[in-house]
């Protein structure tokens, strides 16, 4: 599933292309995505000049003259930059053709990605009203943290994938950050010290920042090759390694499920 640093990447890849264009058309092939897209954006997204390309959390904000595209790729959702003759693919859901001669294809084999349209301000959408700080920003910090944290007994594992407290940190990113700041996942979020959550937002910003990095090395392979998106396997402390020596101290690798989703910790490691 694309997580923060692929939807970064993804971006990053797209936004220069995209920026300062004027869109010739709208194709859509399939509106049922995970919500329906809307079928008039046909007719009114021609005309309209892109003007910037952000991101917020995992939707990437498309800002036009009139008003903001927010994109999601979904589980297995992917946007590319390609020339607005490129053979299409099965899935290939809808593209935003510009003047430039190339188009924004979205390709979706599950169809839980979606896209809404959005006049004034897009953080104002229902979908972004009430999301917690981005990771990598100047408001997630430990001050902000402990504030949140304080009196909490829910598990810190699940406390920091919790999108109202702090976006973007997914099952793999939470895990890692939990074993770089030496905190037990099961711990309660409000009983970790401060100096602690102090560590702990260095390694959600570290290890995004590094999943990011080795993001931007595999969009150059993947627009080659087969759209595979690149991981940041190699550089994963705990995630599925259970039963494997960790790297830091030898003890082997443990696993347990919160929430419904597996964590990976090393019981020595992580207190
Ligand atoms: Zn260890």
């Amino acid at each position: 599933m694309p997580e923060l640093p692929e939807v970064e990447t993804t971006r990053r890849g797209i936004r220069s292309a995209l920026q300062g264009r004027t869109v010739t058309s709208f194709v859509l092939r399939e509106p049922r995505l995970r919500w329906p897209v809307d079928p008039a954006l046909i007719r009114s997204l021609p005309g309209q000049r892109v003007i910037d390309v952000s991101r917020r959390a995992k939707y990437l904000l498309i800002e036009l003259d009139g008003g903001t595209l927010l994109a999601h790729l979904g589980m297995s959702g992917s946007l590319r930059v390609l020339p607005a003759a490129a053979p299409l693919l099965v899935h290939d859901h809808y593209d935003l053709l510009l003047e430039s001669g190339r188009c924004l294809r979205f390709n979706d084999p599950r169809r839980f990605g979606s896209l809404h349209w959005m006049q004034g301000d897009p953080v104002k959408h229902p979908l972004l009203a009430g999301l917690g700080p981005e990771p990598l920003e100047s408001g997630f910090d430990a001050d902000y943290l402990a504030g949140r944290a304080r009196g909490r007994r829910v598990a810190i594992k699940q406390f920091l994938m919790d999108q109202r407290i702090v976006v973007g940190v997914g099952n793999i990113y939470a895990s890692e950050a939990l074993f770089r700041a030496g905190i037990h996942p099961r711990r309660a979020a409000g009983r970790v010290s401060y100096d602690r959550l102090s560590r702990l937002v260095a390694g959600v910003q570290s290890v995004l920042g590094e999943a990011i990095h080795q993001g931007g090395t595999t969009l150059r392979d993947y627009v080659r090759a087969d759209g595979t998106p690149g991981y940041f396997r190699q550089e994963l402390f705990v995630y599925e390694r259970t039963g494997q020596p960790c790297r830091t101290c030898g003890s082997p690798i443990r696993q347990v499920v919160q929430g419904q989703r597996s964590t990976y910790f090393c019981p020595a490691c992580q207190r």
